[in-house]
C-alpha cells in the first residue's frame, strides 16, 4: 500500500516512517510544511496525518476532490472548527482518532463502562501529562475521555472544569475535572479517576513509544482503504464497538 505522511518532519510523522518500514508499507511522499500535497496525494493510496490542526482543512479539501482515504490523527481542533471537518471527513473514508494504541482504546472502553456502573456518586477527574513541546490542551485523548464520561453522565461541555483556581466552593457532583500537567519528554499519560466517599478507582494508561500510535494509524490505514466514505474511529477499526 501506498501512503503519504502529512507532517512528516514531526515527532509523529517520523514514527509513522519507521512503523512503515517495520510494517512493509511503501511511503510515496513525506510532506511537510510548504511541500506540494495535491501532488503528493495524487500518487498514493492513503494519507497519514500528524500535523497541526491548522493543516486539516485543505487536507481533507484536498482529499475530498481526489476521493483518497484518510487517516486523521492531528489533535486540537475546536469544537466549531470540528463539526465543519467531519461533515468534509464524510465525503471520504475517513479514521479520525484522538488516540490510536490499543491500550488507550480499551481504556476509552472501560471508562464508559466505569461511568455507567458507578454513576454519579463518584466523582469524575481525568488527568493528562505530556512532553513539554505539546501545543495544546487538554490532549485529543483526555478530550475523548471526557466525551465518553459527559455522555454516560448527560452532561454538556459546560460540566467540564479546566483545572481549579482560587475560592471555587465545594466540587458539585455535575463537575467533571481536567487538567492538563506539562513537562519533560514524557510520549502520554492518561488518568481517569472515579472517587467516593471512602474509595477510588483510578483507570490509568502510560504510553513509552510514539511507535504505538504509529502502528495503529498504519493499521488505519490498510482498514480504511477498504470501507464506503464515513467517519470512523480507533474502535470501528479494532472491532471494539
Ligand atoms: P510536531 O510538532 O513534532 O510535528 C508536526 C509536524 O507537522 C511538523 O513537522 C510541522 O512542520 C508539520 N506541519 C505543520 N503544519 C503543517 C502543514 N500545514 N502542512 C504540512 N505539515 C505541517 O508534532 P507531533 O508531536 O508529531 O504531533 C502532531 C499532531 O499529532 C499533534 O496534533 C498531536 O497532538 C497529534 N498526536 C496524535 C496522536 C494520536 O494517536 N492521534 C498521537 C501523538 C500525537
Amino acid at each position: 500500500m501506498k501512503i503519504m505522511i502529512n507532517g512528516a518532519k514531526g515527532r509523529m510523522g517520523q514514527a509513522v516512517a519507521s512503523a512503515a518500514a517495520e510494517m512493509g508499507l511503501t511511503v510515496t511522499a513525506a510532506v511537510d510544511v510548504g511541500d506540494d500535497i495535491a501532488a503528493a496525494l495524487a500518487r498514493s493510496e492513503a494519507v497519514v496525518d500528524f500535523s497541526s490542526h491548522t493543516a486539516t482543512r485543505s487536507l481533507l479539501e484536498l482529499a475530498v476532490a481526489q476521493r483518497k482515504p484518510v487517516v486523521l490523527g492531528t489533535t486540537g481542533h475546536s469544537a466549531e472548527e470540528k463539526k465543519y471537518l467531519l461533515a468534509l471527513a464524510g465525503e471520504i473514508p475517513c479514521v479520525w482518532a484522538g488516540n490510536f494504541s490499543v491500550g488507550v482504546n480499551l481504556v476509552f472502553a472501560l471508562t464508559r463502562r466505569a461511568s455507567a456502573i458507578l454513576g454519579s456518586d463518584y466523582d469524575a477527574e481525568v488527568l493528562e501529562m505530556h512532553h513539554r513541546f505539546k501545543k495544546d490542551a487538554p490532549s485529543g485523548t483526555a478530550s475523548r475521555l471526557l466525551e465518553i464520561i459527559l455522555e454516560e453522565r448527560k452532561l454538556d461541555a459546560k460540566a467540564l472544569r479546566h483545572g481549579r483556581e482560587g475560592i471555587t466552593g465545594e466540587r458539585k457532583p455535575t463537575e467533571v475535572g481536567i487538567h492538563a500537567i506539562r513537562g519533560g519528554d514524557v510520549v502520554g499519560d492518561h488518568t481517569v479517576i472515579f472517587a467516593a466517599l471512602g474509595e477510588r478507582v483510578e483507570l490509568t494508561h502510560k504510553a513509552s513509544d510514539r511507535g504505538i500510535f504509529a502502528r495503529g494509524a498504519l493499521r488505519a490505514a490498510q482498514w480504511v482503504v477498504t470501507q464506503k466514505p464515513g467517519v470512523y474511529d480507533m474502535q470501528d477499526v479494532l472491532g471494539l464497538k
